[in-house]
Order: structure tokens, then sequence, then C-alpha cells
């Protein structure tokens, strides 16, 4: 390691990496996205591009030691190894995410968005169900088991979850039935602040369905370190604004799942907090009613807030889901998590231009 050469192995070490060029394979993938194959293929063939199949193929080890490698680097990169958790005790100790610096503490209207994403889903396949993602819980995704033992717990969707009264919530139900057979997972719902930094993600494997939508929110504000007993500093006086394209249908039943589930209910006073609308485009699927009870237009201070920045992601996003659909699920977590980190980091570089 003092030679800046990163062993292929921790027990028998019989190769190693550079330093540099785990930095480059880093940053090429989070900007160009493209994945470990295709990377150690480009190195083989600058070797020899004549005589590649003779050149030695290190992806199996580069796979394994470039996401140690981003595990690593985010340790350090989010100040987990300089015992940052001290100046924020109201988050999550050992937290492995980058907060939006805009809207992090009270004080600071804080707004949050979700949106379902149907592309960065993950094939059904063979996968090792032993693979857990390195950052367990502390970064964008819920901690794996506990999400899938509430998921579990709530059972097959009800068809009355979707019954609305209003179509567009009705294309949404069906998404979930016509794009994704075949697939483990059917993509993913981010809740996003509104300056567009990504708070939390969790996995949809039905459709998208509200337990899934809850799991997200519910992530996002105990990392930003909000909920019933976090009362410090007048945190509960915050009022959330939350817009979501289901959200006519969606907030009917919610201060109800938050209290009834054990997963969910250390947030069910904060809930009811929640001022709910629809983002402006989306709204223009719905029908009348729901305009006028859940236009931002319509409620105070987010007159201007259109709700639509959610979408701004996906188009990074939706590239992404092209190599990680086929990964494990613990690699794929991890490979997600690199990706928002980028975008988060990106958009803390670019703040102040717009701010
Ligand atoms: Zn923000
Ligand atoms: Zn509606």
């Amino acid at each position: 390691m003092h030679a800046k050469l990163f062993p292929g192995s921790a027990i028998e070490p019989i190769s190693a990496f550079s330093f540099s060029v785990l930095r480059e394979y880093d940053l090429h993938t989070l900007q160009a996205k493209f994945g470990a194959y295709d990377y150690c293929l480009s190195l083989r063939r600058l070797t020899n591009n004549v005589f590649t199949h003779l050149v030695n193929d290190p992806y199996q080890t580069f796979m394994r030691v470039a996401r140690f490698w981003r595990y690593l680097e985010s340790k350090v990169r989010l100040g987990q190894v300089h015992g940052i958790d001290k100046f924020f005790p109201h988050r999550p100790s050992g937290f492995l995410m980058l907060y939006c610096p805009a809207c992090s503490d009270p004080g600071v209207n804080m707004r949050d968005i979700y949106d379902g994403n149907h592309q960065a889903n993950q094939f059904w396949k063979n996968t090792d169900p032993f693979d857990k993602s390195l950052a367990d819980g502390l970064a964008y995704f819920p901690q794996a088991t506990k999400y899938l033992e509430f998921l579990k717990s709530l059972g097959h969707i009800s068809p009355d979850e979707y019954a609305a009264h209003c179509n567009h919530v009705k294309v949404i139900a069906n998404q979930g039935r016509i794009q994704n057979q075949n697939c483990a997972k059917t993509g993913v719902v981010n809740t996003q602040c509104d300056h567009v930094f990504v708070m939390a993600t969790a996995d949809m494997q039905n459709g998208e369905r509200y337990a899934n939508v809850d799991a997200s929110s519910h992530h996002a504000f105990q990392s930003y370190g909000f909920g019933d007993d976090q009362t410090d500093n007048h945190r509960g006086l915050v009022p959330i604004a939350d817009s979501y394209d289901s959200n006519c249908s969606y907030q009917v039943n919610k201060n109800g799942r938050f209290a009834s589930s054990t997963y969910l209910a250390d947030q069910k006073e904060f809930v009811t907090r929640f001022e709910h609308g629809i983002p402006d485009l989306h709204i223009k699927g719905h029908i009348d009613d729901c305009i006028v009870v859940f236009g931002h237009p319509y409620h105070w201070c987010v007159g201007h807030f259109h709700g639509e920045t959610a979408e701004y992601y996906w188009v990074e996003l939706n590239q992404v889901g092209g190599y990680t659909r086929q990964m494990n699920d613990g690699h794929c977590e991890d490979t997600i998590i690199a990706h928002h980190n980028d975008w988060n980091w990106q958009k803390t570089v670019n703040l102040g231009e717009y701010f």
C-alpha cells in the first residue's frame, strides 16, 4: 500500500493495481457510465491490440478491488476517517452519503420530491444472495435486510392501494405489470431535495408501490436527522413540502401506514407535518380537482417550486442501468451509491453559481 499499489487479494496477493489506475477507472466510469469489464478490456487492448487474448485478464480481481477502493474512498471523502460524526450528532453514526449543504439543517425550508425510475432496473438472475452492500444502510439505500422484512410484512399489493379516482394513478399501477416481467427489481424510487441532491433510494420489486415510496422518504429524513425523537435546534418546526406525481392517492393513507408499521413508526408524528403537492407538468395528467388541491402555485411559500427537478438526474442514472442490471444486489447498490455521491458532489461544486 505504501508503494501505492492495491493488492488483488488480502490473503495471497499475486497481482496489484496502481492507485492511479483505480482513480482513473473511478472517474471515467462515473462520467461515461461503463462497467469494469470494458475498462479492463481496454487496458488489455492498450497492451496489445492484436493478440489481446494473450494478455492477462485481471477482470474478476479488478472488479472486487475497484468496489472496495470506492468504499474506502467514500470513508475518506465523506469524513468518516476524520471523525465527522461528532459534528453532526443528528445524523446516523457512520453515514456514507454526501448531504445537500443548501437544505441540510433546521431553520431552512426543506422540500423533497420523489420520482420513480423505470430504467435503472435489474434483471432477474442467479445472483449471490450473500453479496451485500458495503455501505450496509449508511448511504442512500435503506439497510437491505430490514427493508426486505418490512416489504415482506406487508404482503402483496392490495388492489385498494391504487383504487384512486384519478386516472394518472392507475397508469402508475399498470407500469409495474407491463414493463417489468423477468426483472427481480423493477426500478428505484428516489427522494431528492429541491436542489436536486439525492437523499435516498429504495428498490422497487413489482412496479412502484407506496411501501417503496414510504421507505425511500423514511430513509431520506432519517439520514438527514429528522424524526419524532429529533427535537434539538427546533428541528420539529421545519416545514416539509413534498412533491410526488401520485400524491393525490399516495398521501391519503400515508399517516396511517407510518403509524401502523414498526419500520416507519419513528416518523409517525413527523409525516403529519408534510404538505403534499404534485409536480407542475405531471399534474396535467390528473383530473381538475387534483390541480386545485395539489398544484404548487396554490400552496404557501412554494409557488415557484415546480417539482419536476426529480427528472434531471434520471438522464444520468438511466445510463447506469445498462450495466448495474446484471450485477448482484450488493454490487448494484454500491455502484449506484457511487453515482449518487458523484452527482451530489458535482451539485456541491456548482451550487454557489446559482444560489
Ligand atoms: Zn437541498
Ligand atoms: Zn390525481
